[in-house]
Parts: C-alpha cells; sequence; structure tokens
C-alpha cells in the first residue's frame, strides 16, 4: 500500500506552527510498513485543496489528511473532499445528536456553525474522534481509500490509533481484523547512533517486528512493532527478537514501554534494603528529585543535598580544601570526596555525587562546558565517572542526573 499525507492549515505553511502531525503519521506509517512517498501541506483554500486531494490521489492508494474539519468557516476539509468525490454533503442526524449531548453535558448553548461538524459526503462515513467534537471522515473513491481526521494532536493520533490503524489491518476480504502490539526498549548510556550501530545488521534484515530507533534526552528508545492475526502472535514475533537486542546490547538496556530510569533505580534499592544519600552541584537537586517523584521513595531516600558552592562542599560533607584547590570543584577528586562525606553525613549505604559545569559559562582551557564527574561511595570503595555531555545548560543537567541514576542502577 502506497499513503500520502496532506495537511490542511494556513498556520502550517506561515510556519506558526510545526508539522508534528504529519510526523506522527510518517512514523506510524514507517512502522506498518504502508510506503508514503509525497506528503503535501496546503493552507485553508478549497480550491487548492482539491487540487491537492487529485493530485494525492493519482498517485496514493491512501490518503491521510490532517485538519480543517472543525465548526469555523476557515475549515474546508468536508467540502473539499465533496466536491473530490462528485458527493453532497448531508446532515447526519446521529452525529448531530452527539454533538447535542456533547454541549448538554458542557451546559453550553451549541452554536450554528457547530452543526457543520454533523455533516458529511452521503456515500462517506464518519470516524469515532474520542478526544474532541470534529469526527473524522472516511470515503472511498475509484478503489482508493481517503480518511480525514481532526488537526488538534491528540485527537488526531487518538483516532488513529484505535479507529484508523485497525480498519487498515482490515486484510483485503474485509475479514479479520490483524492486530499490531508494539514494545519499546529502553535504552541508556549509549548514545542514538552508537546504538543503531550496534545492530545496524538486525534493524535491517527485520520487517516483521519492525525495529524503529528515537533519540531522546539522555537515552535511546527502540520500539519494536509486530503485525500479526492476533496478540499472542504478535507477541511470539517479538520475543524473540527483543531477546536477541538483549543479549546484543547488554545492560544498556534499562527498562521497557512506561519504565523510567528513576523508578527502576528506586525499584533495585528497595528491594535490597539500601539507604541512599545524594550530594549534587551541578544538578541543583534534580537527582533528588526524580527520585523522590517515585512513590514510597521514603523508604530508601535519607537526604539530598544541594552544595553548590565551595564553601558549602567544605561545611556540609567535609571536602577538604587542599582537594578543592588543587584540583577544583569539578574534579575526580572532589566527586569522590563528595560521595564519601554525604554518605557518613547521611549515614547511608550509598553516598551518590554529581558536579560538573552545566555552562554556558564556567569553561577552562582543560575543563570544557558539559564536563561532569559522577561518584558512588559504598561500602568500602568509591566508583568515580567522568562524562562531557553536549546541549544547553538544561541539557547537561538532565543528562548528568541521568548518567548518576544509570550509575547507581549498574552498581546495583
Ligand atoms: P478544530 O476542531 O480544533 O478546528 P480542525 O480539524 O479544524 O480542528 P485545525 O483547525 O486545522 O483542525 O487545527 C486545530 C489546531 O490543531 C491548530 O490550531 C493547531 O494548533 C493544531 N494543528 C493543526 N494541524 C496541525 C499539524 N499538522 N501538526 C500539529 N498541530 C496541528
Ligand atoms: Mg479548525
Amino acid at each position: 500500500m502506497r499513503a500520502e499525507i496532506i495537511s490542511v492549515g494556513t498556520e502550517l505553511l506561515l510556519g506558526e506552527i510545526v508539522d508534528t502531525n504529519a510526523a506522527f503519521l510518517g512514523r506510524r506509517l514507517a512502522e506498518l510498513g504502508v510506503d508514503v512517498y509525497y506528503r503535501q501541506t496546503v493552507g485553508d483554500n478549497q480550491v487548492r485543496l482539491v487540487a491537492a486531494f487529485e493530485l494525492a490521489l493519482s498517485r496514493a492508494d491512501l490518503v491521510l489528511v490532517s485538519g480543517g474539519l472543525g465548526p469555523t468557516m476557515d475549515d474546508i476539509t468536508r467540502e473539499a473532499l465533496a466536491e473530490v468525490l462528485g458527493d453532497r454533503l448531508c446532515l447526519d442526524e446521529g452525529a448531530l445528536r452527539q454533538l447535542e449531548a456533547h454541549f448538554t453535558r458542557l451546559g453550553r448553548p451549541m452554536t450554528d456553525n457547530n452543526r457543520r461538524q454533523a455533516y458529511r459526503p452521503s456515500n462517506a462515513d464518519f470516524i469515532t474522534n474520542r478526544r474532541g467534537t470534529a469526527p473524522g471522515i472516511l470515503a472511498h473513491h475509484q478503489g482508493r481509500t481517503i480518511i480525514c481526521m481532526p488537526g488538534v494532536p491528540r485527537e488526531l493520533e487518538t483516532m488513529f490509533e484505535g479507529e484508523v490503524i485497525p480498519r487498515l489491518l482490515r486484510n483485503s476480504n474485509g475479514e479479520k481484523n490483524r492486530v499490531i502490539k508494539s514494545r519499546t526498549l529502553l535504552l541508556t548510556g549509549l548514545g542514538e547512533s552508537a546504538a543503531e550501530n550496534a545492530i545496524a545488521d538486525i534493524i535491517k534484515e527485520q520487517t516483521n517486528p519492525t525495529i524503529a530507533p528515537y533519540a531522546g534526552l539522555g537515552e535511546v528508545r527502540l520500539r519494536l512493532t509486530a503485525t500479526a492475526a492476533g496478540a499472542e502472535e504478535a507477541l511470539a514475533l517479538i520475543h524473540p527478537l527483543e531477546a536477541r537486542l538483549r543479549e546484543r546490547l547488554g545492560d544498556v538496556i534499562y527498562g521497557v514501554d512506561g519504565d523510567t530510569l528513576e523508578g527502576v533505580v528506586a525499584e533495585k534499592l528497595t528491594n535490597r534494603g539500601l539507604i541512599l544519600a545524594v550530594a549534587e552541584s551541578c544538578t541543583g537537586g534534580l537527582v533528588s528529585h526524580r527520585l523522590t517523584n517515585i512513590p514510597g521513595s521514603s523508604v530508601f531516600f535519607r537526604q539530598g543535598m544541594i552544595v553548590y558552592s565551595n564553601e558549602a562542599k567544605k561545611e556540609l560533607l567535609d571536602v577538604p580544601d587542599e582537594v578543592l584547590e588543587e584540583f577544583g570543584a569539578v574534579s575526580s577528586q572532589v566527586a569522590e570526596a563528595m560521595a564519601r562525606g554525604v554518605r557518613l553525613a547521611g549515614d547511608a549505604d550509598l553516598g551518590l555525587a554529581i558536579t560538573g559545569i552545566a555552562g554556558p559559562g564556567g569553561a577552562t582551557p582543560t575543563k570544557p562546558v558539559g564536563l561532569v564527574y559522577l561518584a558512588l561511595a559504598y561500602d568500602g570503595d568509591c566508583l568515580v565517572e567522568k562524562h562531557t555531555f553536549s546541549g544547553q545548560r538544561e541539557e547537561v543537567k538532565y543528562r548528568a542526573s541521568q548518567a548518576a541514576l544509570n550509575l547507581l542502577r549498574l552498581h546495583l
């Protein structure tokens, strides 16, 4: 199947908003194995939208449209669609009743222009919108399929996932639905290109499930997507692939699907009954914040200290003056002294410390912006790591918090 995406909206042409809907659709279609050869963006203008429809229908089997389905005068997708289909718009009584019920629930009067949303080409079908008022529209035309969805991203995404994909996966006899299952592996401690490189051969030979890597801040996500006759068959396709990836990537994988790094660390600390104390300089409390976002963190989290100045490092953590003088606050020696100091101060099993240069200022010839030392003191020893992170100040802070949590995770 070959698909084309049409994004409707003058705001898109003016660069006032970025076309995240087209990006979303492109990504999901790729995962579904549907080819997308062209994408069009057109303003809120019926003549030009009709032309865009005609061009798309001349070269694609499936046309996916985003936007212009709302109640206002500039929403012209349904009129343009009717014109292309050579159909007329008719009032859908069921949709009108749903709209009226929606406004009654809100206790608001329904204005006349809202009625427009209950009109569809007489030979087309409505698609339920679970997140908003404007229904989507599904039409068939000369062997092609056209699917129009609302422009509001969460409405479009919910409609695409819940209503459109199941229709697309229906086999050509229109009988049994095929199902699609995804599982996302979460990686940290390895950049996106390094991660992709490490598994390039596996990605290449893979068609079902597909593997789609996404770069996040301080982490990489690998989404495995399988289509099959049923959920169990789809999972049966995913499991061996996941095992292969785990074998290849090892402990770079910290979790799956909705897991968070702090959640994984919290669980390990809780299970092992260990007490943690954290000393943060450049992260300004971010590591403590992330860990205490986890319900039940009081079981393992004793204290977090933001020791930003040299004075605080000395007074609160007993970092020796000479060490600060000789090596500077951003050094492996100070990180280690902080970790040992906070472990002692907090009477904890583990002391975690972070010191670095978040930027934009503060760099020296030997110490660039993004330089961060992490240390983890535990019974008998102390691990120290050096990192150089890229990005703006907040990115450096987040990446540093991610690496610190990962150091803890790997130790546990
Ligand atoms: P509504 O019922 O809200 O009018 P609609 O289907 O008519 O929905 P639009 O009016 O085109 O959709 O867009 C509604 C809002 O959704 C826009 O103001 C914009 O914020 C967002 N939006 C529209 N198109 C896109 C897009 N392609 N990518 C990201 N956001 C979009
Ligand atoms: Mg609109």
